[in-house]
């Protein structure tokens, strides 16, 4: 209780700076740039969560030849994702090739043939995969300080505030010298990733946290 507090106040707080969280705020501010975003994150946003230096591939579907509810039915019934959110694997499949759209559009590097179309590589009857660039995550986070959203690194998000069952923000802690947080904000949310502590070193900050958050 003696260490220093901070009182910040935003629109929207994004807890975790890996691409999910980066490619919401960014979302955000595009849609209205009048809107707070503030991302919170333990590590360095651009250079932590999975996404940054991992495989460094994308998934990419030919719709010409691939139907996303036969892509569904598939990996429901031979692959193992039953019992997953079906409904979001439908949406995930349907605006893939958008996604990849965007990610170009805020300055991530993927190959192209010399007719100007991607360059896939055929990977099965459904899918091709589109090497990119290994520093993804930091191409999304200078796209996100140039539209405005506002960064704090080294910060832990060790609870989410409510108030009448609504969450109202979250308070946490920075790494570096202890100072406490106490984030007020319209809308949370939660983008800490899943768990996967000890997968690999490199992805040793995924420890479930967002899984774990309670209110308080
Ligand atoms: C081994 C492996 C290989 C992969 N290869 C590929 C691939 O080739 N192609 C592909 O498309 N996908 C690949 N993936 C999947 C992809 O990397 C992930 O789906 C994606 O990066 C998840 O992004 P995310 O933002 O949801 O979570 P994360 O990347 O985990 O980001 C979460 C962020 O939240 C931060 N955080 C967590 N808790 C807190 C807290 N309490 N307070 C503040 N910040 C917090 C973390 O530090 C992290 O930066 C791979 C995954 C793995 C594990």
């Amino acid at each position: 209780m003696n260490n220093k507090q901070q009182v910040l106040s935003t629109d929207v707080l994004v807890i975790g700076g890996g691409i999910a969280g980066l490619a919401a705020a960014v979302t955000i501010k595009e849609t209205d740039s009048n809107t707070d975003v503030l991302i919170v994150e333990k590590q360095t946003t651009g250079y932590s969560g999975k996404a940054n230096r991992g495989g460094g591939v994308l998934q990419y579907f030919d719709f010409n030849r691939v139907d996303p509810m036969e892509f569904v039915g598939y990996h429901a019934n031979a692959v193992g994702c039953f019992l997953g959110d079906q409904e979001q694997m439908l949406r995930y499949v349907k605006m893939n090739n958008q996604m990849i759209d965007k990610l170009i559009e805020w300055g991530v590097k993927v190959p192209f043939n010399e007719d100007g179309t991607l360059k896939i590589i055929p990977t099965g009857p459904m899918t091709g995969m589109i090497g990119v660039d290994l520093d993804i995550t930091l191409q999304v986070r200078r796209t996100a300080e140039k539209k405005g959203v506002k960064i704090i690194d080294k910060v832990t998000v060790s609870d989410l505030l409510t108030n009448n069952n609504e969450i109202v923000g979250a308070t946490g802690y920075s790494l570096l010298d202890g100072t406490f947080y106490v984030i007020k904000a319209k809308s949370v949310i939660l983008a800490t990733g899943s768990q996967n502590y000890r997968v690999i070193n490199m992805w040793s900050n995924g420890r479930g946290d967002g899984i774990a958050a309670k209110p308080s």
